[in-house]
């Protein structure tokens, strides 16, 4: 039996501290807020529910494999997600790719010939999704883990040719080679997902979207609740409000942390947190991180933080469900002048789209009965108006009030009426998301997407090791990209280290 700490109670925290604790080691989890769950959290306002900002994931395979491996997968309502996309071209909810080809093409019939182009292009890398019905081969060990590269095997001569084409490629260099770069199509195709997302991932992005999108009915948190309690039965110990302010480490080796004052030893520590702070601030021993690798992470670009604004509404779902039609809506209606790259356009909330989920859709009980929750989301440029007004508590309350306000205008071209029924308001900007998260700069998938901006030099690989011995990330951070399959990969990583 080993000693494990792990730092965080996010989805990796808890997938990790769940699968050592079923191993028969000794694991503690320490988490700085007062609930588990990181960016797989919620949190009730005035009888509302709201998610504190994911809504959903995707890699829903491997998902369930890690519930089903711990043994929580049948306390948890996992529901399927459709999504509507909206513009003033089209407006559909479509059931996959390709009846998303079909409202792009219906949107856009002067376009047909360019569209084949694109099109032909993304189906190519659509086919790199592989079966969404497979866990990732990261969830296996030794011959099940074989077995299940088998395809990625197989379609590697394929993969290494588009990765040739379209590996260093950015969504938005890929659009500009059809698309005149003021037109809606750029617009559309630059723009889906992260800024400059690898043009390599954006047809099984967009098929991704439909073919394997999910939520947790009771809410995230409930999902992170039902961890934290089976990680407990099983004998974890999770310490909330508990913030680890060091990594100790002896000859080189990580051997505990210290929180409030207090030393604790392990023989190994899982950071399943930030990855900056892990080594620029966490670890004891500064010598233990190279140079080089201190430069790299003081630079790498993490990935955009977003803007939420949560919304209790005297309307019912009935209604909002008239105006919505299904829980999560896209818009794509940027106005001139919008720049996702320009930090100091103090109207930029008011040229962005918003995208709408109402977590009372999903589920009746996330709002009072009779009414409704609504959540608006947008991408944010990096540290915008001097980083949310500089340390200035007055400027960031009003900048943080201007940007909700926008956002709310900009939904309600969606929802007649919904200023009127606004009975609780409040929102969240990328330094509240680093507040909550300890994630840098409230990045909200780990490293930048862009691949000109890589930290990692491959996209698709788990990076656990650290310079210091028996110290691995268990976080997002470990995948270029990160998200929910970063986090289980990594977990994933992490357990099999520990013997
Ligand atoms: C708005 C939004 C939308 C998203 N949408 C998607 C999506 O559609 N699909 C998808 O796959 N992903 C999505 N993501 C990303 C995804 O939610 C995260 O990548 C994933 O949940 C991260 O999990 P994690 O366990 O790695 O870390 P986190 O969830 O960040 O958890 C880290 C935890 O560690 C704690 N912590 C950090 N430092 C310390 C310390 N020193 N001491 C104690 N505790 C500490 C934090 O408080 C936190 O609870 C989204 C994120 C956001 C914000």
């Amino acid at each position: 039996m080993k000693n494990v700490i792990i730092i965080g109670s996010g989805i990796g925290g808890l997938i990790a501290g769940n699968l050592l604790a079923k191993k028969g080691h000794k694991v503690t989890i320490f988490e700085a807020h007062s609930m588990p769950g990181g960016y797989t959290a919620g949190f009730y306002r005035k009888g509302y529910y709201f998610e504190s900002g994911t809504l959903s994931f995707e890699a829903s395979a491997s998902v369930f494999k890690a519930m089903k491996d711990i043994g929580v997968f049948d306390q948890i309502e996992f529901s399927k997600q459709r999504l509507r996309l909206v513009s003033e071209d089209f407006d559909g909810t479509p059931e996959n790719y390709d009846d998303y080809k079909k409202m792009i093409y219906d949107g856009f019939p002067s376009e047909k010939e360019k569209l084949d182009t694109v099109f032909s292009v993304l189906d190519e890398t659509v086919s790199l999704m592989g079966n969404v019905d497979e866990p990732m081969p990261f969830l296996f060990s030794g011959l099940d883990m074989f077995k299940s590269m088998l395809p990625y095997i197989k379609s590697a001569p394929k993969q290494a040719k588009l990765a040739k084409q379209f590996g260093n490629m950015t969504s938005s260099e890929f659009a500009a080679q059809y698309f005149a770069k003021d037109s809606k199509l750029f617009g559309l195709f630059s723009g889906f997902g992260y800024p400059d997302m690898p043009a390599m991932f954006l047809g099984s992005g967009i098929a991704g979207m439909f073919a394997d999108y999910w939520t947790v009915k009771g809410g995230m948190q409930s999902w992170a609740d039902i961890l934290a309690e089976n990680f407990r039965k099983l004998g974890g110990d999770l310490k909330l409000n508990s913030y680890v302010d060091k990594i100790i480490t002896k000859n080189g080796a990580a051997v505990g942390v210290s929180c409030k004052n207090t030393v604790y030893n392990a023989d190994y520590v899982i950071s399943a947190g930030d990855y900056k702070k892990t080594f620029l601030k966490l670890l004891d021993d500064q010598s233990l991180v190279p140079q080089e690798l201190r430069d790299n992470l003081e630079s790498a670009a993490v990935s955009e933080g977003f803007c939420t604004v949560y919304l209790g509404l005297n309307m019912s779902n009935q209604e909002l469900g008239q105006y919505m039609k299904v829980p999560h809506v896209f818009t794509y209606d940027h106005k001139p002048g919008y720049d996702i790259y320009n930090s100091d356009d103090e109207e930029f909330f008011s040229k962005t789209s918003v995208s709408l989920y109402s977590p009372s859709m999903v589920n009746p009980e996330h709002a009072p009965a009779g009414k409704s929750s609504l959540m608006l989301q947008t991408i944010v440029p990096y540290h915008w108006m001097n980083n949310w007004g500089g340390g200035d508590k007055e400027v960031y309350t009003q900048l943080k009030g201007k940007a909700m306000e926008a956002m709310i205008d900009s939904a309600a071209r969606l929802v007649p009426g919904l200023k009127d029924c606004i009975e609780f308001k409040d929102a969240a900007t990328p330094l509240t998301y680093e507040r909550f998260t300890h994630n840098t700069d409230g990045a909200t998938s780990a490293w930048s997407w862009n691949p000109k901006k890589k930290f990692f030099k491959n996209t698709l690989s788990v990076n656990i090791e650290t310079p210091a011995k028996n110290l691995y990330i268990g976080s997002c951070w470990a995948m270029q990209i990160g998200g929910v399959p970063g986090a289980l990969a990594a977990a994933y990583q992490c357990v099999k280290k520990i013997n």
